[in-house]
């Protein structure tokens, strides 16, 4: 766009000088944009920090998120052993992990932020994040040192998100999995991602229609997003099965024939459990063991 003088007639057509019409509002809204893009940092460690004084259901959701790979007391090793993964998991257990009152901490600390001594700022931002789960996105656009443009792995929508570190660390068709949190008119990364090769993204893609599937034979009408609010951790399952080093085409294959056969048997499990209303949900611990040789679907 050409750059508008102060004294230009305002392009809005109102017959003002730039300067006495549009221009303050623009300025206005950029210095609003900058107020929020400040304040999610600022937030952010608030709410990890709350996670952290929420002690009590962290072996629970630590099994749920590493598929019973990591004990609770590895906690604190969880950093080296995966790619920053005791930030990874904090994040996902303070947006994702239902508490014992029907309610994730981001969704409590919503209707409730008495104990954060918010900001007005973050005071604003915080209702908007109760909704925020983690997902997959593909790379569509990088700007590098500015900003990504994603598109969610499944839905399909597209997310503009601004992220200097992010922009220069990642290239178009590589996957991002972690939670964009929205601030104004953009949208941020939120705490540690795990950022994947291309050829993961078909894969994970396939991967998570797999659950959807499942889901949907309990729950005809089920979405991706009531997915994600009952078990998320499933992509944090797909990502902890990669290779580190080389990519491994045929690994890729062997997650999802794995995870095909054990959804058609917690399948099972779940239409027995019909006459309990009251226990739907399958626990993890559940799962059929996985082996190499099991019959193809
Ligand atoms: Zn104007």
């Amino acid at each position: 766009m050409a750059k508008i003088g102060r004294n230009d007639p305002c392009p809005c057509g109102s017959g003002k000088k730039y300067k006495n019409c549009h221009l303050p509002i623009e300025e206005a809204a950029r210095a609003e944009q900058l107020r929020l893009r400040r304040a999610v940092d600022t937030l952010l460690p608030k709410v990890i920090d709350a996670a952290r004084e929420l002690p009590e259901a962290i072996p629970a959701a630590l099994t749920r998120y590493w598929d019973g790979k990591y004990t609770p007391e590895q906690l604190s090793e969880l950093d080296d052993l995966e790619e920053r993964g005791a930030d990874r998991f904090l994040t996902w257990y303070a947006f994702d992990y239902v508490q014992e009152d029907g309610r994730t901490l981001v969704e409590r600390l919503a209707s409730d932020p008495a104990g954060l001594e918010l900001a007005e700022e973050e005071a604003r931002l915080l209702p908007a994040w109760a909704d925020v789960r983690l997902r997959a996105y593909a790379v569509q656009e990088v700007q590098k040192g500015q900003s990504l443009r994603v598109s969610e792995l499944v839905e399909g929508t597209i997310y503009d998100v601004a992220d200097s570190a992010a922009s220069r660390r990642m290239q178009v068709g590589e996957v991002l999995v972690g939670h964009l949190v929205p601030a104004g008119e953009q949208f941020f990364i939120g705490g540690a991602v795990a950022h994947l090769t291309e050829d993961t993204r078909d894969k994970l893609r396939d991967f998570a229609e797999l659950h959807l599937e499942a889901l949907r034979r309990d729950r005809p009408d089920a979405t991706w997003a009531d997915l994600l609010r009952t078990r998320s951790e499933v992509l944090n399952h797909f990502v902890m099965q990669l290779p580190v080093e080389a990519p491994d085409p045929t690994l890729l294959d062997r997650i999802l024939l794995q995870t095909r056969v054990a959804l058609q048997l917690a399948g099972e499990s779940i239409g027995i459990r019909r006459e309990s209303p009251e226990s739907e949900e399958s626990p993890e611990g559940e799962r059929a063991p996985e082996s190499d040789d099991s019959p193809p679907a």
